[in-house]
């Protein structure tokens, strides 16, 4: 039975192992930055990497994309985030802790409330509510300042002289990168409706409350997938990427009970969103410890149509200064199939705009969820031994190679074994110390597997396999190991 790893036990472990680093260390850090170590850049991109496998490489109708990260300004504009991508927040009066009203519990219960981003129209329906919550900071009950609209997005100046710099924002989602280059997809491969494009990149959002170590940044990276759908189908594709993304989980070793799907209430939808649903991770933190690792939303046909009347009010309607109310219902209605943005089946010569199904994950996020999952402390023969139990695809590094001592011929074996395989996977060469303590360091790296070369190498060419779960032993033919290895690797 696997040891629930604390917070804390990971936060030294990242830092001790080098897997994750405080950003600006020296200055002090910089709060809710972090930086990637040698091990955590390596696990960061076996997750990218096992995200884009499954959602790209391993299906027919989904393609990859890469946008930039800063945009047109009326792209924030026509997606609502430049008007709407806000928190509501209010201030303790009597702590002065400023919190966001969608994660304040309530005085009775203990349930934590999750929201979309809130409407900033909603603000005094929530004010009435501060009177049963409690300050996270100070615990006094009903004493709020009136909740403010508090913008997330982080704002930068692009252009060098002053009279003509624009104001940009950087993204706080992938998506839209995906939405305004759907149409060059469509025109530059042979995608039919259903397809998917998906993107991982950085977003940026100037969160109110950042928390729990990499589980909240300011500055974190996505894995998004737009499936794009015909309307009618999207409740089919809706359940089959719940799914699949369920089961991308489970498959990269995270234990079923450490994970359930949480439906979104009707109430509690986004006004765009027909159904959400999250997928939840039982971290070892915060309040009811399940905590949103993934969301995913039947957009319906939001984003496309946004952004087809955004085309229009930027080409046709510009004197209206970007305000996308002006436009009418019928003069949209009109025009809105005529627009880029709508796709044309050719097979049944049918025009519409298609439903996206999103699944919205977080890289950093899993990681978390990953190192929570895999995080190990055992007695053996009376010493405490530390390990983190990756999947091999998520390992840092797939082998560790060692000459039991440091001479006789061992360490040039090792070496020669170790120049071979580096050309395959990450593998470690490692010649100081006891043999006990190289085995240690890789366990707690989380190496599935570790070579030695030893005084029975010389006689009869084999080697031992030391799998790091089970540490058992077991001796394989110098010219078999890597056969071996990439055979239980899955390389
Ligand atoms: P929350 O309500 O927790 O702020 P959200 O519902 O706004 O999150 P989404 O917009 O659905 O989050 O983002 C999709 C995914 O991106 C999340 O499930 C999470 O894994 C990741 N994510 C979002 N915000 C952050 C952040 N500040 N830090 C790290 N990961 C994040």
């Amino acid at each position: 039975m696997a040891k629930l790893a604390k917070l804390d036990d990971i936060v030294s472990l990242c830092k001790r192992r080098g897997f994750i680093f405080q950003s600006s260390e020296i200055y002090g850090g910089l709060a809710s930055c972090y930086d990637y170590g040698p091990l955590g850049v390596e696990l960061k991109r076996n997750i990218r990497n096992a995200w884009w496998k499954h959602v790209v490489q391993m299906r027919d109708d989904v393609v990859g994309l890469d946008c930039s990260i800063l945009m047109h300004p009326m792209a924030w504009k026509a997606s609502g985030h430049a008007d709407k991508f806000a928190d509501l927040v209010t201030v303790c009066r009597k702590c002065g802790t400023r919190s966001r009203v969608d994660h304040l519990q309530d005085h009775q219960g203990s349930v934590e409330e999750h929201t979309e981003h809130i409407d900033i129209e909603a603000v005094q329906s929530k004010a009435a509510e501060l009177s049963r919550k409690v300050c996270p900071a100070c615990g006094t009950v009903g004493q709020f300042g009136e909740p403010m609209a508090f913008r997330l997005m982080f704002e930068t100046r692009m252009g060098a002289n002053v009279e003509d710099t624009m104001t940009l924002f950087l993204r706080p989602e992938t998506a839209q990168g995906i939405f305004v280059n759907f149409r060059n997809v469509l025109d530059s491969t042979r995608v039919k409706i259903p397809f998917g494009i998906a993107q991982i990149g950085k977003s940026f959002r100037n969160e109110v409350t950042t928390k729990a170590f990499i589980f909240r940044t300011r500055e974190f990276e996505q894995a998004e997938l737009e499936f794009f759908c015909k309307p009618g189908t999207d409740e089919e594709w809706f359940e089959h990427w719940k799914q699949e993304r369920f089961n991308w989980y489970i498959n990269l070793g995270i234990r079923k009970e450490n994970l359930r799907f949480r439906e979104h209430a009707k109430d509690e939808l986004a006004h765009y969103a027909k159904a959400c649903v999250d997928i939840e991770y039982k971290f070892p933190f915060g309040s009811g410890d399940w905590q949103e690792l993934e969301g995913i939303a039947n957009r319906t046909d939001f984003d496309l149509r946004q952004h087809q009347r955004g085309i229009r009010t930027m080409n046709e309607w510009y004197d209206k200064k970007g305000d996308l109310t002006k436009i009418t219902l019928k003069e949209e209605a009109e025009d809105y199939l005529k627009g880029p943005l709508a796709y044309f089946d050719e097979e049944t010569r049918e025009r519409y705009i298609p439903y996206v199904i999103e699944p919205s994950a977080g890289i950093d996020r899993s990681m978390l969820a990953f190192l929570v999952d895999a995080y190990d402390e055992e007695e053996v023969r009376g010493e405490q031994r530390n390990l983190l139990r990756f999947h091999p695809a998520l390992a840092p590094i797939k082998a560790g190679i060692f000459p039991l001592v440091k001479k006789d011929g061992m360490p040039e074996i090792a070496m020669n074994i170790y120049q071979d395989l580096k050309r395959y996977f990450p593998v470690f060469y490692d010649e100081k110390g006891a043999i006990g303590r190289r085995y240690r360091r890789q366990d707690e790296a989380g190496t599935p597997f570790c070579v030695t070369v030893d005084g029975q190498t010389k006689e009869d060419n084999t080697v031992t396999i030391r799998h790091r779960d089970s540490m058992e032993q077991v001796r394989v033919p110098l010219d078999q190991v890597k056969s071996y290895l990439r055979d239980k690797l899955d390389l």
